[in-house]
C-alpha cells in the first residue's frame, strides 16, 4: 500500500491530505476538513495538472516578451514538454490580451493565450 501526502490547494487552509492506495486502487483519504479535499487529492494523486504559465518571445515588439498561460490545466508530466515547446517559438506583435499564442498544446485539447497585450515597436 502506497502513502501519500497533498496539499489541498482548493482554499488558503492548505490542508495535508493522506491518500492511501494500491496502485491507482484509492482506499483511504483522510486529513480534509471538507469534501472537496477528497477531490482534489483524488485528482492530484490519479491524474495531476497544472495551469502553466510563462514567457513567449515577441518580434517587432515594445516588450521583447509576452507572458502566457494554458488555458486550462493541462497534465503534470507534459510542463517540461509544454515549455520546452514554446521556448522555441516568436510571435508578431501586436499580441492581444487573450490571443491563442499556441492552439491546443501538444494535443492536450488545450490553448495557450497570452495575458497581456503587447504593442508595436514604434
Ligand atoms: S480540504 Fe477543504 S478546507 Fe482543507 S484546504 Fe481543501 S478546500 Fe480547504
Amino acid at each position: 500500500m502506497n502513502e501519500r501526502t497533498i496539499i489541498c490547494l482548493s482554499c488558503p487552509k492548505g490542508c495535508r491530505v493522506k491518500v492511501k492506495a494500491n496502485g491507482d486502487d484509492i482506499k483511504d483519504i483522510s486529513g480534509h476538513e471538507c469534501p472537496q479535499g477528497i477531490e482534489y487529492a483524488k485528482n492530484e494523486y490519479l491524474n495531476p495538472t497544472r495551469i502553466l504559465p510563462t514567457t513567449v518571445r515577441v518580434k517587432n515588439g515594445q516588450i521583447a516578451l509576452v507572458p502566457v498561460k494554458t488555458a486550462s490545466p493541462i497534465p503534470k508530466e507534459k510542463i517540461g514538454e509544454a515549455m520546452q515547446k514554446l521556448s522555441e517559438i516568436e510571435v508578431e506583435a501586436p499580441v492581444e490580451l487573450g490571443q491563442v499564442i499556441v492552439n491546443n498544446i501538444l494535443d492536450t485539447g488545450v490553448d495557450v493565450v497570452a495575458t497581456r497585450s503587447i504593442k508595436e515597436k514604434n
